[in-house]
C-alpha cells in the first residue's frame, strides 16, 4: 500500500467502494460523508478527524468479508473492522488511522451452536453479550455467559480486546476456544482443533498442534475472526454477592493482600473489584448532586461523599459461587479475613436496599451474567460525559496498588482532575483501570485529559508498569513502551505484519502495529 496521505487515495478509496458495492450489493456500503457520525469515538479526546473513517461496509456472511479484504489488497487501501463498535472509552468504533473503511461485522450476528453439555456458544462477531444471554435464557439453558460491565458490547470483540467480566470465567480471552479468521490476504483460517476436517472438539481443546495462534489474533491488526468459540459457565447452585466497604485512604494495601489470600484459597472465585469511592458514587450519583461545584473534589468532600453513601474509601465487590452451605460458609471466611481491617464493613444486597445501594444491586447483576447497561450512569457525572482509560498491569500486591494510587492522585491533583478507579483481580494480576470523566464538549479539558493520560502512562512506565489496551490516541506510546532489548517484541509484531499482510491493508496502527510503508511515516 502506497502512503494514505498520497495525492491518489481519496480516488482510491471511491474505486475500492465502487468494487466492494459491486460484491457486497449497494445497500452495504457506505460513503464516508455518510458514516462520518456513526463510526466515531463517541468519548472523543482528539479531533472526530483525527479517527475519521473513509467509508464502511456491513458483510453479510464469511465469504463478504474475503471479497472485501481482497478488494482492499487490489486498490490498497485500509479497512478496520469491528464487531459491534462498542470499544467506548478506547476509541469506539473509529478507526486508527483516518480514512481506513469500517469493516462492520453487525450483519453476522448468527449464534450458531450452544452446546449445553460441553458448555460451549460458537458465535459470529456481531453477537452481543445481551443477545447471548436472551437466546440463552429463551432455551432456559443452565449456562450463563460472562458480562463486560456493559453488556451491549459484542462477545467477539471485548475478547479480541483482551477485556474482562466478573464471573469466575471474567478472563475473557481466557475462556475462548477456537476461532475462524480471514487472513488479510483473504484467505480462511481455523485455530486450534479447527485444522481437523470433520472434528467436533473444535470447542473442547485449545492448543491444537503446532503454535498456538489465537493470540495472534487478539489486539492485532493480522486477520479478521469471523466465528469464536467461547466457554460458558454452568450456573452455581447458589449465588451471594458481597460488599466489603474499608474507611481509609491507607486500608488499600490491607485489603488487596487480603483479595489476594482470599483469592488463591479458592473462597474468591470471580474477577473481583476493588474501587476507589468516587468511582462508586459516580456509578449512582452526579457531581452535582454530591459536591455542586466546578473542579476536584478535595479530601473533605471525598469524606463527605463516604458519609453521605454509607462507601468505604475503597469498596470490594466479590460473589461466592457454590451451595448456599458452602457459600455461607465462605462469607465466614471472608469476615474473618477482613476483621483484621480497621472499621471494614461487609454489606449484602438486603443490606442496602436504598440508593445508596444501587451500586451492590448493580455489581450484582453482573457477577451473575445478567447483562446490562447501569454503570453509562458514570457518564452523568459531568455534562456530556465521556470517559478514557489508564490501564496499567500490577501484580497482585498491596504495596503496588499503593505505589500506583499514590502517584496516580497526585498527578490527578496536578492536572485538576480526581482520581477514579477499578482495581480488577484476575490470577495473579491486577488491572488497574483508572477512568477519567470529561466534558467531551470542551476542547480545553479534552486536551488537558489527554496530556494527564499520557503523563500517567509515562509514570507507570517509569516504574516498571505497562498496559494492557489502550485508547487509539495512545496506542503508540503504550506500544513503544514495551522497549526491552530495543524493542524485540515490536520489531517481532512487525516481521508478523509484514509476513502476514505485506499490502499493509488491515487495521494499520492498531496497537502501535504499522505496516511496513507507514512505519516511521508522521500518520501518528
Ligand atoms: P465491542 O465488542 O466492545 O463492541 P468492538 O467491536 O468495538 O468491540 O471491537 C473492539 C476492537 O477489536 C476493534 O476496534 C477491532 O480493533 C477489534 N475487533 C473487533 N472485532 C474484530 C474482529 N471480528 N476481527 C478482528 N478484530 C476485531
Amino acid at each position: 500500500m502506497s502512503r494514505p496521505i498520497d495525492s491518489d487515495f481519496p480516488s482510491r478509496i471511491d474505486d475500492a467502494l465502487a468494487a466492494m458495492r459491486e460484491a457486497l450489493g449497494a445497500d452495504n456500503v457506505f460513503e464516508a460523508a455518510a458514516v462520518a457520525e456513526k463510526y466515531i469515538d463517541p468519548y472523543h479526546v482528539m479531533e472526530h478527524s483525527d479517527f475519521a473513517p473513509g467509508g464502511a461496509v456491513t458483510p453479510g456472511c464469511v465469504e463478504d468479508v474475503q471479497a472485501v479484504v481482497r478488494i482492499a489488497n487490489e486498490f490498497g487501501v485500509p479497512i478496520s473492522p469491528i464487531s459491534t463498535g462498542k470499544n467506548n472509552a478506547y476509541g469506539g468504533a473509529a478507526p486508527r488511522l483516518a480514512g481506513a473503511i469500517i469493516v462492520d461485522l453487525k450483519r453476522m450476528n448468527q449464534i450458531i451452536e450452544v452446546d449445553e453439555d460441553l458448555a460451549f456458544a460458537l458465535v459470529e462477531p456481531g453477537v452481543s453479550y445481551m443477545a447471548l444471554d436472551d437466546h440463552l435464557r429463551a432455551g432456559d439453558s443452565r449456562l450463563l455467559v460472562d458480562t463486560a460491565d456493559l453488556g451491549w458490547g459484542s462477545v467477539v470483540g471485548n475478547a479480541l480486546e483482551h477485556g474482562v467480566g466478573f464471573t469466575p470465567y471474567g478472563d475473557h480471552f481466557g475462556h475462548v476456544c477456537g476461532m475462524e479468521v480471514v487472513l488479510a490476504n483473504g484467505e480462511v483460517v481455523r485455530t486450534g482443533m479447527g485444522g481437523v476436517e470433520g472434528t467436533n472438539t473444535w470447542q473442547s481443546f485449545k492448543y491444537g498442534y503446532g503454535p498456538y495462534l489465537d493470540g495472534l489474533f487478539t489486539q492485532s491488526n493480522f486477520g479478521i475472526v469471523t466465528k469464536m468459540g467461547i466457554w460458558l459457565m454452568p450456573k452455581p447452585e447458589s449465588f451471594t454477592v458481597f460488599m466489603v466497604a474499608v474507611p481509609e485512604e491507607q486500608d488499600l494495601p490491607a485489603l488487596v493482600d487480603t483479595v489476594r489470600d482470599l483469592k488463591q484459597t479458592g473462597i474468591i472465585k470471580n474477577q473481583c473489584t476493588v474501587r476507589h469511592v468516587l468511582f462508586d458514587a459516580a456509578t449512582m450519583f452526579t457531581k452535582e448532586d454530591l459536591y455542586g461545584q466546578d473542579g476536584r473534589l478535595d479530601v473533605d468532600a471525598i469524606q463527605n461523599v463516604k458519609a453521605k453513601l454509607r462507601l468505604g474509601h475503597w469498596n470490594l465487590f466479590a460473589g461466592l459461587y457454590g451451595s448456599a452451605e458452602q457459600n455461607a460458609k465462605d462469607l465466614e471466611t471472608v469476615r474473618n479475613a477482613v476483621s483484621h481491617i480497621e472499621g471494614a464493613q461487609i454489606y449484602l444486597v438486603e443490606d442496602r436496599p436504598g440508593p445508596d445501594g444501587a451500586v451492590l444491586r448493580s455489581r450484582h447483576k453482573v457477577m451473575s451474567g445478567q447483562p446490562n447497561l447501569n454503570e453509562l450512569k458514570l457518564l452523568d457525572w459531568v455534562p456530556n460525559g465521556g470517559h478514557i482509560d489508564v490501564a496499567p498491569i500490577l501484580p497482585m500486591q498491596g504495596k503496588d496498588a499503593w505505589r500506583q494510587y499514590t502517584s496516580m492522585n497526585e498527578r490527578c491533583k496536578e492536572y485538576g482532575h480526581n482520581y477514579f478507579s477499578s482495581f480488577i483481580f484476575g490470577t495473579r494480576e491486577i488491572r488497574h483501570i483508572a477512568t477519567f470523566i470529561f466534558d467531551t464538549e470542551d476542547a480545553a479539558e479534552r486536551s488537558n485529559v489527554l496530556a494527564m493520560c499520557r503523563q500517567l502512562l509515562a509514570d507507570s512506565r517509569a516504574d516498571g508498569y505497562g498496559a494492557y489496551r489502550s485508547h487509539l490516541a495512545l496506542m503508540d506510546e503504550v506500544g513503544e513502551s514495551y522497549s526491552w532489548n530495543d524493542g524485540a517484541q515490536m520489531k517481532l509484531y512487525e516481521a508478523l505484519k509484514d509476513a502476514i499482510d505485506p499490502n499493509g491493508i488491515l487495521a494499520p496502527g492498531k496497537q502501535g502495529i504499522w505496516p511496513a510503508a507507514l512505519r516511521k511515516v508522521s500518520v501518528k
